[in-house]
């Protein structure tokens, strides 16, 4: 672990230096930096799924009519890893639907590859012995409430709640590293308080991301531009407050950009996109897009078809940098100074919100709430984390 931070913070270093130069330059050492980043690979496994969230992106329910069978996952498994892909998340849908599931997690590690395993928790139980035999290097689950009423609610399934907790417990005693992602909605941003008080001292990573207007998921669950901002600073309050010990707490990719207030939210510093560079998105039928949240204007070409090498290095960045261009050239992002660095945020975010003048940045948001460039209440943030708290309070329970 220290290795992997030592690691990180040595690339951070180099990424840092090169936003300093002009835009072409700027361009080479970008794609430069991600030679040295992780690739991961999102899989969706099956669309099939046990649950009936309201706000799922997938639209999960049913499996895709032409889904991959096993012996074409297996290969595809070890495309992925001669392409350069170091990690691959097994999700769904529920991934754990599908029989095949250990024999092709099996082939993942035997290929050395990093595996995590994104389960709904419904009916997980019985697959732990398979899980720690594997050597699982994360299970992810989602926990979308802080009390039952709230979680079942939105999963829809009545008793999903004790069932995820009894995971997390059952998990967490086979030492089985877990993580846990809460998807924030109207229906639960109040309750973030209620989720870290059962998330902390436990060694559990804390991904929150927000429910985006795609698939099931309605416009109407999306929280607001403000609540988007108090939620970005209760990440942030909290990232203070505990260690990373106590509380592993990140904001996911749409939990951005460069705000003058709040530290970096997310894992590294951001420093655009990365659909179709460390990250892959593949459907179950052999899709591949830059990335899931994207919607199927992106696919860039299926696995029956081409080889996935091919697909990878002659399509994905053209089609990504096209549109960056094309829709960037006449908005606010084109605009704003930190542009060069930050490329519009995440992109599957401002085409769900079908635009590309990104409503959902702090910075942005900082803009409007603040009406200046000077925030004169920012030391504030580092010495006194009682202002702080009433600024997100004030924002939160108006
Ligand atoms: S306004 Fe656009 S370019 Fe500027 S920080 Fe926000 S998302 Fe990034
Ligand atoms: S679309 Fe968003 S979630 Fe996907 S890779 Fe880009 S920044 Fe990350």
């Amino acid at each position: 672990m220290k290795r992997f931070l030592l690691k990180t913070w040595i690339i951070n270093i180099s990424i840092c230096n090169y936003l300093e130069i002009p835009f072409s330059m700027s361009n080479i050492k970008y794609q430069l930096s991600h030679i040295f980043k992780h690739k991961c690979a999102v899989w969706e496994f099956t669309l099939k799924c046990n649950s009936k969230c309201i706000h799922c992106g997938s639209s999960a329910g049913k499996p895709r009519l032409n889904e991959l069978n096993t012996e074409e996952a297996l290969t595809l498994v070890k495309d992925l890893n001669s392409c350069g892909y170091d990690g691959i998340a097994l999700m769904g849908g529920e991934p754990f639907l599908r029989d095949d599931w250990y024999e092709v997690a099996q082939e993942i590690k035997k290929n050395q590859m990093k595996l995590t395993l994104v389960s709904n928790g419904l009916d997980i139980i019985s697959q732990i012995q398979k899980l720690k035999s594997l050597q699982t290097d994360c299970v992810s689950l989602s926990l979308d409430g802080g009390t039952p009423k709230t979680h079942d609610y939105i999963r829809g399934i009545k008793g999903a709640f004790d069932k995820v907790l009894h995971v997390i417990n059952v998990l967490r005693k086979e030492k089985l590293p877990v993580s846990v992602i809460t998807t924030v909605s109207k229906i639960n941003f109040k309750e973030l308080n209620l989720i870290r008080d059962l998330l902390i001292n436990k060694k559990i990573a804390w991904q929150i991301q927000i429910a985006l207007p795609i698939g099931r998921s309605s416009r109407d669950l999306v929280i607001t531009r403000e609540q988007f901002y108090a939620v970005a600073m209760f990440i942030a309050i909290n990232l203070k407050k505990y260690s990373s010990k106590e509380l592993p707490l990140i904001g996911a990719h749409c939990f951005g950009y460069f705000s003058n207030l709040l530290p970096e939210l997310g894992l590294d510093p951001w420093i655009g996109c990365q659909a179709g560079r460390s990250v892959l998105g593949i459907q179950s039928n052999g899709n591949i897009k830059g990335c899931l949240t994207l919607p199927d204007d992106f696919i860039i070409g299926n696995i029956r078809v081409n080889n996935l090498h091919n697909i990878i290095n002659s399509k994905i960045n053209s089609k990504n940098f096209q549109f960056f261009h094309k829709n960037n050239s006449e908005n606010y992002c084109s605009k704003c100074i930190m542009l060069k660095r930050c490329r519009g945020g995440c992109l599957g975010t401002a085409i769900a919100f079908n635009s590309f003048d990104n409503p959902y940045c702090l910075r942005a948001i900082e803009k409007e709430i603040f009406k200046n460039n000077y925030l004169p209440f920012r030391w504030k943030m580092n010495s006194k984390i009682l202002e702080y708290k009433y600024l997100f309070n004030k924002i939160l329970f108006k």
